[in-house]
């Protein structure tokens, strides 16, 4: 269990991190969501241990991070911002290095190298020296030494930043295939991560919480969450349809688009999708598309932190 209990840090007169609360455990894969500069890697380095709160404390599995630091980081591994490392080490002494470091030796310790080498695929690179590689690379061997020592809690600023797409997806399924059995916060700006990975996420701005919930919540909070969207065949039956739609007793309001779609948003929230296929086929509209929208993070990110994010 992480417990973070009002944890504050000011840079002078700027309040990066502004008294944030929330527990997490095992088994989740909480994501810090939020704009540039929201605080998501200041709270990190308060839960490592790597910064010192100004005011406010973290619990790591029972440690508080300001009485016990070196028993809480025993227990997690950390990613942090930019993976720094040591640019004139080769991969294999770097991870055996960061391996000795968290006290394994002998056996144990090649055998830890090995198992975060083949999870993080860096067999090909294992005698490059690190200012050699590729951003994707050194990424890689950064998260393959937050695995090493195989500890109970991660925290990974930007896991996925600068790989490319089969990259990204590798790491994703490689937290998913750990997220079992341990707590897994990461950091991200991109809201597919946070859809593919994550089973909930905070919503940071500013230094605070604006919310808190499964990532299936947060677009459920979208305005076009269950809303219907119908294309007729002819843009010339747009009018008569959305007329028809906007007189069913579940829906609040209608949208027409200049391509002829028509889109129906639900009075308070419900689905309407049967009311309105039902009226279709009742009518025989003519349709080339009638599906229900999900709702989609970006519009709730933006409604809620009144910012863009890719
Ligand atoms: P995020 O990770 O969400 O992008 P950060 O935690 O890095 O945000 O930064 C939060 C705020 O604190 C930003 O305004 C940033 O400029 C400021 N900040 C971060 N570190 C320092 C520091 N060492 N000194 C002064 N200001 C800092």
């Amino acid at each position: 269990m992480i417990q973070a209990e009002r944890l504050t840090k000011r840079y002078g007169p700027l309040l990066a991190v502004d008294a944030l609360s929330f527990e997490v455990a095992p088994g989740e894969v909480l994501g810090f969501l939020g704009p540039n500069g929201a605080g998501k890697s200041t709270t990190m380095k308060m839960l490592t241990g790597f910064v010192a709160p100004t005011s406010g404390d973290a619990i790591v599995c029972g440690h508080r991070v300001s009485g016990d630091a070196r028993a809480a980081r025993d227990r997690l591994g950390y990613l942090p911002e930019g993976a720094p490392s040591y640019p004139e080490m080769t991969v294999r002494a770097f991870l055996a290095f960061i391996a000795a470091m968290r006290g394994l030796r002998g056996p144990a310790r090649r055998t830890a190298v090995d198992r975060a080498v083949g999870q993080l695929d860096l067999g090909d690179v294992l005698a490059q020296t690190v200012d050699t590689l590729s951003k994707g690379y050194r990424r890689r061997v950064g998260l393959a030494q937050a695995i090493l020592h195989d500890p109970p809690v991660l925290i990974l600023d930007e896991p996925t930043d600068g790989l490319d797409p089969n990259q990204k997806h590798q790491v994703r399924r490689l937290i998913e295939g750990m997220a079992a059995d341990k707590i897994i916060i990461i950091s991200t700006h991109i809201l597919e991560e946070v859809e593919a990975v994550c089973s909930r996420a905070l919503i940071i701005s500013s230094g605070r919480i604006l919310a808190d919930d499964t990532p299936q919540g947060l677009a459920a909070r979208a305005r076009r969450h269950n809303a219907v969207t119908l294309r007729p065949r002819a843009a010339g039956d747009a009018a008569q349809i959305a007329e028809a739609v906007d007189a069913l007793p579940g829906v609040d309001s209608v949208e027409r688009a200049d391509d002829g779609t028509v889109t129906a948003f639900p009075a308070d929230g419900a689905p309407i999708i049967g009311d309105v296929a039902a009226l279709a086929g009742e009518r025989g509209w003519p349709l080339v598309e009638l599906h229900q929208e999900s709702g989609r993070l970006d519009e709730v990110f933006r409604e809620i932190t009144g910012e863009t994010v890719s």
